[in-house]
């Protein structure tokens, strides 16, 4: 197998299990980490070792338990605070997910500052998850959501999206990186431009974090969002990153234990200090653990090499389909990430994910959660191949090959 740059993609894969097993009687390639990445030993082993070894409530035991869990969560606190670079980690929220972080804001902050008469900037290419928590909200609330438009390349349109801050959104959300073409959207320059436009930003990070070092001060955002199990980590945890003085001045959303400061009926309920303040009940506490020791992987395989790694698959996959007859590619911008997005003319997408499974090959069909994109350039949806740190030159062979065959077979 191939090492790009000073990345050594053997001994990756050497830390990921799964790997090793085979799908439909050939070697597994998975190419489906933009919807969940596999798990590296150390990864798994953290989560493992702490339920064996550690596991009791946090935050309210004397005992010692009850101590060493707590020291490890806030340990994988700071952890993922330090790999965000944010400044405290009092800024740094555990949530269920990229979904759940946006619910969050937008039940919060949206609540308490988008009105009647209002508007907000959201992009044709954004997940679902981060269309539907607003428009349920301008629903209730009756504001305007304004979107921007895509060029053909699958890049923002930047005259409509000055147009639109000209209108004076109280808030612009957009994704860092489209899971549906790959494309990188400049968070620094459209977070200063929305800034100078008087709006607060929320960006969808969970398929930057996963490809990209990500650094919230120096991108200036006001809160950022992702999921545990596209970087590497578990399910049913992510990050909501979030300025201090914003997330102070917001109210709670969800009530119960752990994010009171004292609950009286004669005299009401008072509040937790920050992050607790928005962390009601048992947390997923192997999750965060499991998170934590997911980033310092990252760390320490460096995410740049990472970047690289993953920029030379890419290529390498646009170049190799680009060889069959018919092929159309959706997401061409100059700056993208892990993502190859097409279809191929004649071909049924769910029909050529279906004979590449039977190839031991794992991609992804539909509309990948981006509807509105899809309908916008009238097509049902797109295969999409997307990577990870454990993917091979040859696997994206193994691909184009299969690709190849599969559309021979359907036509
Ligand atoms: N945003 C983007 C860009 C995504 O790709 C996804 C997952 N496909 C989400 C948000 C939602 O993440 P989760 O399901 O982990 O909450």
């Amino acid at each position: 197998m191939t090492s790009t740059g000073h990345f050594s993609v053997d001994a990756i894969r050497a830390q990921f299990p799964i790997l090793s097993r085979e799908v439909n009687g050939h070697p597994l390639a998975y190419f489906d980490s933009a919807a969940s990445a596999h798990k590296p030993q150390a990864v798994i082993d953290a989560q493992a070792r702490y339920l064996a070894e550690k596991h009791s409530n946090i935050h309210r035991g004397v005992h010692s338990l009850a101590q060493e869990a707590t020291e490890a969560y806030e340990g994988a606190r700071e952890i993922i605070r330090g790999h965000i670079g944010a400044a405290s980690t009092q800024e740094v929220l555990f949530v269920g997910g990229a979904t759940d972080g946006i619910n969050l804001v937008a039940q919060t902050w949206g609540r308490q500052h988008l009105q009647q008469g209002d508007c907000m900037v959201l992009t044709r290419m954004e997940h679902h998850s981060n269309i539907v928590p607003w428009q349920m909200l301008a629903e209730e609330k009756g504001f305007r959501i304004l979107v921007v438009e895509l060029n053909a390349d699958g890049t923002l349109d930047e005259d409509m999206f000055q147009a639109h801050l000209l209108q004076g959104p109280k808030l612009v959300a957009f994704m860092h990186v489209s899971n549906a073409l790959g494309t990188v959207n400049d968070v620094k320059h459209w977070t200063a431009k929305s800034h100078e436009a008087g709006a607060k930003v929320l960006v969808d990070g969970a398929q930057a974090v996963p490809h990209l070092q990500v650094n919230v001060q120096d991108l200036g955002v006001d809160f950022y969002v992702f999921s545990g199990h596209k970087t590497y980590g578990p399910t049913g945890i992510g990050v909501l990153y979030g300025r201090q003085s914003l997330l102070e001045d917001m109210p709670p959303w969800r009530g119960g234990g752990e994010m009171i400061g004292s609950v009286s009926f004669e005299q009401g309920t008072t509040y937790n200090e920050l992050p607790y303040k928005f962390e009601a009940g048992t947390p997923h506490i192997s999750g965060g653990i499991a998170l934590g020791a997911a980033l310092q992987w990252m760390g320490q395989v460096g995410v740049s090499a990472l970047t690289a790694h993953e920029h030379a698959l890419t290529q390498h996959a646009h170049a190799r389909l680009a060889e069959v007859q018919g092929m159309r590619f959706y997401g061409t911008a100059p700056c993208k990430a892990g993502v190859v997005s097409f279809l191929v003319d004649g071909v049924h997408p769910y029909d050529l994910g279906t004979l590449l499974d039977q190839l031991g090959i794992a991609v992804r069909t539909g509309h990948h959660c981006a509807e509105p994109l899809m309908d916008k350039w009238n097509i049902p949806g797109t295969v999409r191949a997307s990577f990870g740190a454990y993917n091979t030159l040859q696997e994206v062979d193994r691909l184009a090959d299969g690709v190849a065959r599969a559309v021979t077979m359907l036509r």
